[in-house]
């Protein structure tokens, strides 16, 4: 066992035994990991592995099993998220995301920095479905797929109004929409915004805005993305889509 501190984003906790917890925790160094807290009704740890938990931790780290949480510092909950239901539930959807794109004990700093990165961002009040999109697209390459939303999959011009082909898994201009003719009659501003949305800056989304119907037309072409490469079955993505549902009511 090595002893290691690290920045890390509690991702979830669950019962173990009676009063014991386990907890995976994203640790920027050491990639995620199982903990397990005994006596967690005595443990001044109780508070720090709720979900959506930054905090520094000073970690005995076991290659072949369960870790354990020696101590922490610096512990930081993200409030406004935590306050709005509509919020945490997109919140809790890119840390889902973020649990199954990568394995347990792989070390991803950058994917680490991204994650706390949008969550940030939510906390801060922007716009959290253009977030979770961007989150969406951007993280598509820890999964193996890699999507050009950039030009024609056929002749590779480029700024046009395009369309996207599964059968081409990419983009078709014009002039080659009729080489599939069950292309996915996109309005054009969806693939041009998914390209922008693919090497996006944190400085460039303050200013992106984008309207409910447009927000909807990106929402339902991503799903059917996810759906066809990735097959992915989140628990927490479907309390999203039965928000949406309800959701106007509670509004
Ligand atoms: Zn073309």
């Amino acid at each position: 066992m090595q002893t290691k501190e690290s920045r890390g984003l509690v991702l979830f906790n669950r019962n173990y035994r009676e009063d014991d917890k386990l907890v995976k925790i994203f640790t920027e160094t050491a990639g995620k990991r199982m903990f397990f807290v005994k006596h967690i009704s005595h443990s001044k740890l109780a508070s720090v592995i709720q979900p959506l938990t930054l905090a520094d931790f000073f970690m005995k780290i076991n290659d072949s099993g369960l870790s354990y949480i020696d101590d922490v510092k610096e512990v930081q909950t993200f409030k406004t998220i935590n306050a709005d239901i509509f919020r945490l539930s997109y919140a809790s959807y890119i840390v889902a995301l973020a649990d199954a794109a990568i394995e347990d004990g792989r070390h991803d700093a950058p994917l680490f920095a991204f994650l706390v990165k949008t969550l940030e961002l939510m906390e801060q009040g922007l716009d959290y479905e253009i977030l979770t999109n961007i989150f969406e697209i951007q993280i598509l390459d820890r999964f193996g797929i890699q999507l050009n939303f950039h030009d024609c999959a056929l002749c590779h011009c480029a700024g046009l109004p395009f369309d996207f082909s599964y059968k081409y898994s990419g983009l078709l201009c014009p002039q080659h929409y009729e080489k599939d003719s069950y292309r996915s009659h996109l309005d054009p501003n969806v693939p041009y915004l998914l390209d922008r949305f693919q090497s996006i800056s944190f400085e460039d989304l303050q200013t992106i805005s984008v309207k409910p119907e447009m927000k909807q037309r990106l929402r339902r072409f991503i799903d059917g993305i996810y759906d066809n490469y990735l097959g992915l079955h989140l628990r927490s993505k479907k309390f999203i889509d039965d928000l949406s549902k309800w959701g106007d009511i509670m509004k």
